[in-house]
């Protein structure tokens, strides 16, 4: 029955997958590999080539797609994939990624949005307190370093200080660590626009959040009153015109602001 005699090195495994209650259980060798995950690298398939072929083909065609999107609208990925990052295999597996020297490469050369961009940079300065960037003198309002310092530290909570600035770390408490916040979300302004650029970098929508409600998918702006959202008024993504129309955008715009976890939505089945 098997392919393969006792002195063949290379061992066979079954099919595991089961269609229509019909059970494939054809062989492969076992030394296939199928892409594991977003990075470069692989692992060892539980299906048979015909089956992946298969899958593929149903994926790339019509009635796949629509699938996809039905299951994605529902939050099945999203939740699965959040599942998954919070365990204690997929944190090793992050981990792992995130020190490749590929996913480095990836990271340095990915277009970001200038307004993320700017913002890391401001976020840099806030941690090495050295650093001066062109880029934010030419586009925000703060002269310098000290400058923008002085302008989250105005506005700390109690517990912010210069040694709890940084990214949120996984499984951690509020109020553990603190970075660059926007009143009115990043993703609500128009990157083409410098006004919207200049709006969304100004000291008015620009302080100092707790990193673990920054990373939460819950925008900030929902949780400011309406007379809050009427002070920042000059600093709105301009084509907004009433407060309605903008907190119509708040609750439709569920983006996540993280800084670095974000990224491996999806990418994990
Ligand atoms: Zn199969």
């Amino acid at each position: 029955m098997l392919p393969s005699d006792d002195d063949d090195p290379i061992s066979w495994i079954a099919c595991s997958r089961s269609h229509n209650n019909k059970p494939c259980g054809r062989l492969f060798p076992s030394t296939d590999r199928v892409a594991n995950g977003g990075g470069s690298q692989t692992k060892i398939p539980k299906w048979c080539q015909r089956c992946r072929d298969q899958r593929k083909r149903y994926r790339s065609g019509a009635a796949g797609q629509a699938a996809a999107s039905r299951e994605k609208a529902s939050g099945g990925p999203r939740k699965r994939s959040e599942r998954y990052r919070n365990s204690d295999h997929g944190k090793a597996a992050i981990k792992i990624i995130m020190n490749s020297d590929a996913y480095r490469k990836r990271q340095r050369e990915r277009p970001r949005p200038i307004i993320k961009r700017i913002s890391d940079k401001i976020g840099k300065m806030m941690r090495d307190g050295s650093l001066e960037s062109d880029s934010v003198k030419a586009n925000t309002v703060f002269v310098d370093n000290d400058d923008a310092r002085q302008h989250f530290r105005s506005t700390f909570e109690a517990w912010m200080n210069w040694s709890n600035y940084g990214a949120n770390v996984a499984d951690s408490e509020y109020n553990q660590r603190w970075n660059v916040g926007h009143r009115i979300p990043r993703a609500l302004y128009d990157p083409r626009s410098p006004e919207d650029i200049r709006r969304s970098l100004s000291k008015q929508n620009l302080f100092a959040q707790c990193a673990k409600k920054n990373n939460e998918d819950l925008q900030h702006g929902l949780l400011l009153s309406d007379s809050a959202l009427l002070s920042l008024r000059c600093v709105w993504p301009i084509r907004f015109t009433s407060l309605h129309q903008l907190k119509m955008q708040l609750s439709a715009a569920r983006v996540s602001e993280s800084e670095s976890e974000s990224e491996f939505e999806g990418v994990f089945e």
